[in-house]
């Protein structure tokens, strides 16, 4: 009988994309495989595409019906939300798996960053737990720190007057650690440090990052220590193309067709970044006065900056919010969408030489993969630990100075910011750092590149079991 492998995503599309490549490659190893899907709702458009994308009769995937939040604060952080939609969906788990577990040889749960609860109904059906972890080395490091901080340090780590130091990384300030640790107090810490204290009991972590990239941290990760599951380096795992199709696509494709080499900037918050009224205005004015080519994703302006990580796309029309004839103004040079665009395919166009991004992981690697460099602008989740090791460590991204008064980026900052990276010398030097890194990712993932060696340990172990 052929194994089988069940894979849990955590709501969020940043968490089920590269979940979707692990099962890809998990089809070279002769695995089936079951993407069991938590939801708060009926599934978006963006989640069912990239679900059917699979196409294939080894992959298949089952939406679990959406537990009651009734009780739950709408203003609640989306860590907290993410935790109790799993914690909740457990008994709708166990029924998903019964039939699978008594027709096939289902070896191996996969969870990502917030599923561990999933390992209790793992261990019921003698399978083993493993984690895919969606983020950097950097991130893994610190959540595996964390639970030794948090009986060390009473303070909010925000206060502490020293960098943070995380074994194998760049120092970090408080400030800059992930969003749910920024209040101890809050649930959204709570359940950070419940589901990063349970990392021990998987059985493996496989982790979307490479030593060419993160190669200190990877070791201090990769160092025995008794109790911590190994870890193995697999990534880039990123979508190449293909996966969300629609008008938007079309439209995307053909304008960059028709713009010269390496001259647009793609400016893209992820799936769930969200600007105020404010910045928006000055980021279209910043744009317009760069005088660079620009491919911007649009949503309407929010006070929260991930108003959109469950449902992706806006509710009103964001081109609504553009100052006054900015579109005619820019017209011909640059093209605004709205909501989604085809990211996987702008990013690997000849057109694109620039990204400016929330510096959310995928999109970060699938830039990497493209060799195309950087500004950083994180907004929300780990993403400022990101644009740290982003600029300061491995040195592939600009990163534009908030105003101190109003946390607001302005319109001059942007300008420059975008001129230096598309034309500039420091955009040259970090351009040519991005290149190396392209080179270095295609080697990892090719035949004996390291990342498929790793993988291939893994689905050894998995066919043991
Ligand atoms: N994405 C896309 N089109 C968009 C926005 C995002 O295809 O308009 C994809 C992007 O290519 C990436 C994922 O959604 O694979 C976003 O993941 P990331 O980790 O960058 O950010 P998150 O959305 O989790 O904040």
């Amino acid at each position: 009988m052929e194994h089988h492998i069940a894979i849990l995503p955590t709501p969020g599309m940043g968490h089920l994309i590269p979940l979707v490549e692990l099962a890809k490659r998990l089809l070279i190893h002769q695995f089936s495989i079951t993407f069991i899907v938590p939801t708060d709702a009926p599934p978006s458009k963006a989640q069912i595409a990239v679900l059917n994308s699979l196409h294939n009769n080894k992959i298949n995937h089952i939406f679990l019906p959406p537990p009651s939040l009734d009780d739950f604060p709408q203003d609640a952080k989306a860590e907290v939300r993410i935790a109790l939609i799993v914690a909740r969906s457990l008994p709708s788990l166990r029924e998903a798996l019964k039939p699978i577990a008594a027709t096939k040889r289902l070896v191996a749960l996969v969870v990502d960053l917030f599923g561990t609860d999933a390992f209790d109904v793992a261990r019921e059906f003698n399978v083993a737990p493993y984690i895919f972890y969606p983020s950097t080395a950097m991130a893994l490091s610190f959540f595996l720190h964390l639970p030794k901080l948090d009986a060390t340090v009473s303070c909010e780590y925000r206060d502490l007057p020293e960098p943070i130091e995380i074994p194998g990384c760049v120092p970090v300030q408080g400030r800059d650690l992930l969003d749910p640790v920024q209040d101890r107090k809050n649930d959204a810490y709570k359940w950070v440090l419940h589901h990063v204290k349970r990392y021990r009991l998987a059985e493996g972590i496989m982790i979307n990052s490479f030593d060419e990239l993160e190669g200190r941290a990877l070791k201090s990760l990769q160092k025995f220590e008794p109790g911590k599951p190994p870890v193995y380096p697999v990534g880039p795992l990123v979508n190449i193309g293909g996966s969300s199709g629609g008008l938007e696509k079309e439209e995307c494709l053909k304008w960059l067709d028709n713009q010269p080499l390496g001259s647009v900037l793609y400016v893209s918050f992820g799936s769930g970044g969200t600007l105020s009224f404010d910045q928006i205005t000055e980021l279209a004015l910043g744009l317009e006065t760069s005088e660079q080519r620009f491919l911007w994703v649009m949503r309407s302006p929010n006070v929260v900056s991930n108003a959109t990580f469950f449902t992706v796309e806006s509710q009103k029309d964001p081109l609504d919010f553009l100052p006054e004839g900015f579109l005619d103004r820019t017209r011909g040079r640059g093209l605004v969408v709205s909501s989604w665009a085809p990211q996987a395919q702008v990013l690997s166009h000849s057109s694109v030489g620039g990204f400016l991004t929330h510096c959310g992981w995928n999109s970060t690697l699938e830039s990497v993969v493209n060799g195309v460099p950087l500004i950083a602008w994180p907004l929300y989740a780990e993403q400022k630990m990101n644009a740290v090791m982003l600029t300061e460590d491995i040195k592939v991204a600009l990163r534009p100075k908030t105003r101190p008064e109003d946390g607001v980026i302005g319109r001059d900052e942007i300008a420059k910011v975008v001129r230096d990276l598309m034309e500039g010398e420091e955009g040259k030097k970090v351009r040519s750092r991005m290149k190396e890194l392209k080179e270095a990712a295609a080697k990892v993932v090719s035949e004996d590149g390291s990342s498929t060696k790793a993988l291939s340990e893994v689905a050894n172990q998995w066919k043991k079991q």
